[in-house]
């Protein structure tokens, strides 16, 4: 640890609760301090003491361009000489709003937002509005923001912490969210048998990366589609991570299952605080001021968010974008798997494109598909491994329980780096 860090953090302690504005970025899933970011740039970070990492956590997924790109950062000078905020329209808005319905059909219309968790909170009261009804179904493990009704079973720097259950949420708000496994088709049947009448939405990551990176099984998207449709229920899919991440179109188009609303943010905003909101515009109707559903937001829509993630969208309008992301992505499972195979470490590597995690402790190749199997994880390896490789300069998400980002600023000789840095911290693992 850097002794600059080292002292920001003695301050920060004072100042924010575990020193930080988010609670993974403590490092408390995995010991030590935190490192004080000064700047990025490409794939690299750089600690308060200028020292330089290998980035895998790229913002928490926004950051798929690399960081600074000079592309957004020069959209991003123009618009700030040009005025920060208005709350009023701009032209970003529409242009914005064109790529990702573009990419995104089922998003027949949709409303920018400030961040992830405005989106899925707003997705889930336009459900709520149109259905009539109170209750919605959400995955145990799936992260959808820190609202009230959204904090019950959630992953991420909840479960981290042990506390998938927030307090401070009334039991007369939890009551209305009721949660299945993952990937269990049968427990969703269950539930929509028991209430499907009073159920307004499944809401779920089509690909979990909240709870360590745990793909869909086949079928089961297909099988959420059809148990929702049959009980009047809207499919809610937050694509605040996978959204122009695990494809263009994210995991409705990688899988082909379309949702009725969907939830994005991180990538359409390219590193400035965004989300967005919208599916079928029939419901999409219902939001103010043209519905009864209210949502406002002084900084929705805000020119600089909107700059900065045309910039980026605009860069990944190449088809290469997404085979050089897949191909990043599988050298370096491959070369992780076989690390941990000569390390004699039980490992099991899980990606989707870009997204990945190793999960420590199971029985090598064995697949995590629940938020259960995800938690019994060792993360005392996991812990030990991440201080390895940050010693070696390489920066990985500060918990087992979150998924880990490439970029295309990252290239074969840094994964190639990456992997003999895991190679040399993996004998200290066990
Ligand atoms: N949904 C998902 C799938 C997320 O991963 C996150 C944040 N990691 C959110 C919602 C909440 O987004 P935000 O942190 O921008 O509120």
């Amino acid at each position: 640890m850097d002794e600059r860090s080292r002292a920001l953090f003695a301050e920060a302690v004072g100042l924010f609760p575990g020193g930080v504005n988010s609670p993974v970025r403590a490092f408390r899933a995995v010991g030590g301090q935190p490192v004080f970011i000064s700047r990025a740039e490409g794939a690299r970070i750089y600690g308060a003491d200028g020292r330089p990492f290998l980035d895998y956590v790229g913002s928490w997924g926004p950051m798929i361009v690399g960081h600074a790109h000079p592309k957004v950062v020069a959209k991003l000078r123009e618009q700030a000489a040009r005025g920060t905020s208005f709350g009023a329209p701009t032209e970003l808005e529409v242009l914005l709003g064109r790529k990702v319905r573009a990419a995104f059909p089922s998003m027949e219309m949709m409303r920018f937002v400030s961040s992830g968790t405005e989106a899925t909170m707003s997705a889930i009261r336009v459900a709520r509005g149109a259905t009539g009804r109170d209750a919605f179904v959400k995955i145990e493990g799936c992260y959808h923001g820190h609202a009230d009704h959204l904090l019950v079973k959630a992953g991420s720097g909840a479960a981290t912490f042990g506390q998938p259950d927030s307090a401070g949420v009334p039991a007369d708000i939890a009551r209305h969210t009721i949660t299945v496994p993952f990937n269990d088709v049968r427990a969703l049947e269950d539930v929509f048998a028991a209430g499907g009448a009073g159920i307004a939405a499944l809401i779920l990551e089509p690909v979990a990366g909240n709870m360590g990176l745990v793909p869909p099984l086949p079928g089961y998207l297909e099988a959420c589609r059809e148990i929702t449709a049959k009980a009047g229920a809207l499919l809610i899919f937050d694509e605040v991570m996978t959204g122009f991440r695990v494809a263009l179109g994210g995991a409705q188009e990688r899988y082909g299952v379309r949702p009725d609303l969907t939830c994005l943010g991180k990538i359409i905003g390219g590193g400035m605080p965004v989300g967005a909101y919208g599916g079928r515009r029939d419901l999409m109707e219902r939001v103010s001021p043209i519905g009864p559903v209210y949502q406002a937001g002084t900084l929705s829509g805000n020119p600089m968010a909107m700059a900065a993630g045309l910039a980026t969208l605009e860069l990944l309008d190449d088809p290469q974008a997404y085979e050089r992301l897949e191909a990043l992505g599988g050298r370096l499972q491959v070369g992780l798997e076989r690390a941990a195979a000569r390390a004699g470490v039980p490992v099991t590597v899980q990606r989707v494109g870009s997204m990945f995690t190793m999960f420590f402790g199971a029985a090598a190749g064995r697949p995590v598909r629940t938020f259960a199997e995800a938690r019994a994880s060792d993360v005392g390896a996991f812990a030990r491994f991440f201080q390895g490789m940050l010693e070696r300069g390489v920066y990985l998400p500060p918990s087992q329980l979150e998924a880990a980002f490439l970029s295309l600023a990252h290239d074969d000789g840094m994964i190639d780096q990456t992997v003999d840095a895991a190679a040399d911290a993996l004998r200290f693992v066990k």
